[in-house]
């Protein structure tokens, strides 16, 4: 019977391991055929290593769905442990009173193995009850399940199931096999209490019997965790393997704020002077670097991106999940093709010839049924146009994906591709572009026009240049930068000026570029324009640089993020605060002191680029919270899960016309917390929300769109009503 397990026991380990070791190999050449990484992505071990703790050992994303995050803890924590129990088991192939080294001699390994064991088992039943309460069948599309392979899913856990209860019944039989409790054999046992409390089930069947139960159960469970191992490297479940080195070449803190350089070849593309042979941007599967095709594969599934998607969330085709599974299968479809030799691939299956030729962006004909607007083996398109620029890059699938995949830097990247070589985006956007090419703002003002915002005000704003220097004078502490919209647009102009004021009652000396200042290019380089966000940034860096600019504020998120994170990329490098920062500390240290209550229910907003891409939650609800009167009603949707309002990713200049309007989703929440203010730290929120609340309230009660700055300004400086005249309907 020994010599019986053991040759098959080694047959079926050999024979499974071959299989998953043969499935690894190809993928692992899958994965070699697509591009260097770009710079500085390899090498920060420490940060690696870090990682590896916080998101994978301590399970930090998934944590923060409760239930499910528990439950797959128990799951992860659970099979750590058990990986003792597998090595027990092919222990005892070669000898059935094997034990581990040292820590086999204590009772309480037993214990813990068993204690997990069960923890892995109350888990599956979590899970499934998870999965009937959020069945797409019943939920539709507001289940994050919408899409993802369901058939697949139900097999993993009926298979940690088996996993489970064959080693429970191999113990159990063990246990009475080998006579643990009446002589030293197996000490560790001792200590197991479900084991223990299945061998006094099978007690009375006699030890004979007990050994033939031990051998069966012992073979069962081993082709079981075989068989699921060779599984995993063929279904969604190979994020088991491949999460490690995901999380492990993450990028660090993450892989929001500053979107990446255009590479290509692992190196950046010099825009002054491009190679023939760059890649500008991704036109097909294999011109995403390796890292990106490990994203794809390491997807779970989860559809916690898809939960918190705006465009999702809103009827749109656009998935993040969808859009990585799609990917991924269409890798896999292509991989014959892209590991064939050159002279091999005219001899290929006329289908692996066909999804080659598939383009990545394409026309689906999805009429309304968003799982076909994905199209893996073509005809039309991977993807469809609409997938692509239906995204705001966020960050919201971002922040949420437990295994660390770059979703917007892969959108961003096939738009580069789409804008730079194939001339294709929406048309409206072309303007836009236009505009910022010929007059360096998105809606074609013009420099004349960027001071109009401080004729109002009752002091003078300093201007470079304006008394004849062209560097900011020694007594100049901040730079102002006004941007585009705090510039031209009405509304944000009232923004502009009440930053002005108060920065003016604190004493604080600021200057302004005045004509000197362009847009800083973010809306050029989400759409994918990196040609015209080049040339606009480096204009801007010249400039700050000329000027001696060395301290800088900004009142727009999208300013912030551009300037703070991506101007180094361009070479500027300056200390950038956004004016929740600045207005602050002017608070803590009393050079700003509110004098008049503001008596209202005041509801916060957080922009996507100040909140989710740069960590700044607390200074904008520091601000509010100091003034007098004002209560602060969060949104059930705050932090790092608040809902984007529709501008961003240069959506603010494109028509949304799928599904319903993103603005308005966000204003109706606002609006539910009872707030007779909304109020945002970015003016292109602000204009979406503004918009957002004139169509669901157009007759009732106002409820206001404000900057921050503006609720501060009427608690410092209750006499300035005019310096914030209302807001008025027209815009540019
Ligand atoms: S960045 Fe935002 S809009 Fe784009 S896919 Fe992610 S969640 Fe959706
Ligand atoms: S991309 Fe990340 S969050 Fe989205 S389904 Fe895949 S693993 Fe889950």
């Amino acid at each position: 019977m020994n010599t019986l397990r053991l040759v098959v026991g080694l047959l079926m380990t050999v024979v499974m391991l071959g299989l998953a070791g043969r499935r690894l190999l190809y993928l692992y050449r899958v994965g070699g055929a697509g591009q260097p990484v770009e710079p500085g992505r390899l090498g920060a071990v420490g940060t690696a290593i870090r990682a590896e703790l916080v998101e994978v050992v301590a399970q930090r994303k998934l944590l923060r769905w409760t239930a499910p995050g528990l439950a797959h803890a128990a799951v992860f924590w659970g099979f750590c442990v058990l990986l003792l129990t597998v090595l027990e088991a092919f222990g005892s192939l070669f000898d059935p009173t094997f034990s581990l080294p040292v820590i086999g001699q204590f009772p309480v390994l037993g214990f813990v193995e068993d204690l997990f064991a069960l923890l892995c088992i109350l888990a599956v039943v979590a899970f499934v009850v998870i999965r009937v309460r959020e069945a797409p069948r019943d939920q539709g599309r507001r289940s994050r399940f919408f899409g993802s392979h369901l058939g697949p899913a139900w097999f993993v856990l009926f298979m940690i199931f088996n996993v489970v209860w064959t080693l429970l019944l191999t113990r159990g039989a063990q246990i009475n096999a080998q006579e643990v409790n009446t002589t030293d054999n197996l000490p560790f046992l001792r200590g197991a209490f479900l084991s223990q409390a299945i061998a006094s089930l099978l007690a009375p069947l006699g030890q004979d019997v007990n050994e033939v139960i031990e051998t069966v159960a012992l073979l069962v469970g081993l082709g079981v965790l075989l068989g699921f191992t060779v599984f995993v490297t063929y279904s969604k479940h190979l994020h088991i393997l491949l999460s490690l080195p995901n999380v492990a070449l993450a990028r660090r803190p993450s892989a929001l704020g500053a979107l990446l350089p255009v590479s290509s070849g692992g190196r950046e593309v010099d825009f002054e002077d491009p190679g023939e042979e760059d890649l500008l941007g991704v036109g097909n599967v294999e011109e995403f670097t390796w890292k990106g095709l490990l994203d794809f594969g390491t997807c779970t599934e989860c559809g916690r991106c898809q939960s918190q998607c705006p465009a999702w969330n809103t009827g749109k085709p656009l998935s993040p999940k969808l859009l990585i599974m799609g990917l991924r299968d269409h890798a896999l479809a292509k991989a014959p093709y892209l590991l064939a030799a050159e002279q091999e691939r005219d001899g290929l299956s006329d289908d692996a010839r066909a999804v080659a030729s598939v383009p990545l962006v394409g026309d689906t004909g999805y009429a309304g049924d968003p799982l076909a607007a994905y199209a893996p083996l073509g005809p039309g398109g991977v993807i469809d146009p609409d997938v692509l620029w239906s995204c705001t890059t966020c960050g919201a699938c971002v922040e949420q994906c437990p295994v660390d995949i770059e979703h917007v830097d892969h959108i961003v990247d096939m738009r580069r591709y789409q804008v730079l070589m194939e001339g294709a985006f929406p048309d409206e956007a072309g303007a836009m572009l236009n505009n910022l090419e010929h007059a360096a703002d998105p809606w074609g003002r013009g420099a004349s026009q960027r001071l109009a915002w401080a004729e109002p005000l009752d002091f003078e704003v300093r201007v470079l240049g304006a008394d004849g220097g062209d560097r900011i004078p020694d007594d100049v502490e901040w730079l102002f930068w006004v941007g585009c919209a705090g510039a031209l647009d009405d509304q944000a102009q009232r923004t502009t000026r009440a930053v002005a004021t108060l920065l003016h009652e604190a004493g604080v000396e600021f200057m302004v570029l005045g004509e000197a200042e362009s847009c800083t290019g973010d809306p050029a380089r989400r759409m994918g324009n990196e040609f015209l966000f080049q040339m606009l940034a480096r204009q801007n860096v010249q400039t700050l640089d000329d000027a001696g600019a060395t301290k800088i504020v900004v009142t727009c998120a999208h300013c912030f993020n551009t300037i703070a994170n991506e101007y180094p990329q361009v070479g500027g490098s300056y200390e950038v605060v956004h004016h929740s920062m600045l207005l602050g500390r002017l608070l803590a240290e009393k050079r700003l002191v509110p004098v008049s209550r503001v008596d209202r229910d005041v509801t916060y907003h957080d922009p996507c680029y100040l909140g989710r891409h740069n960590r700044i939650f607390a200074p904008p609800r520091e601000l509010l919270g100091a003034v007098p009167g004002l209560r602060l009603a969060e949104m059930p949707r705050a932090k790092e899960r608040a809902f984007c309002c529709g501008a961003g990713g240069a959506r603010m200049f494109m028509d949304e016309t799928l599904g319903t309007r993103i603005n308005e989703n966000r204003a109706a929440e606002a609006i539910a917390t009872g707030a007779q203010t909304i109020a945002a730290a970015c003016p292109f929120c602000i204009t979406m929300l503004s918009d957002g609340v004139s169509t669901l309230r157009p007759d009732d009660a106002p409820v206001e769109v404000t900057d921050i700055a503006e609720v501060l300004l009427r608690a410092v400086r209750p006499d300035l009503d005019d310096v914030s005249p209302p807001p008025q309907a027209a815009r540019p």
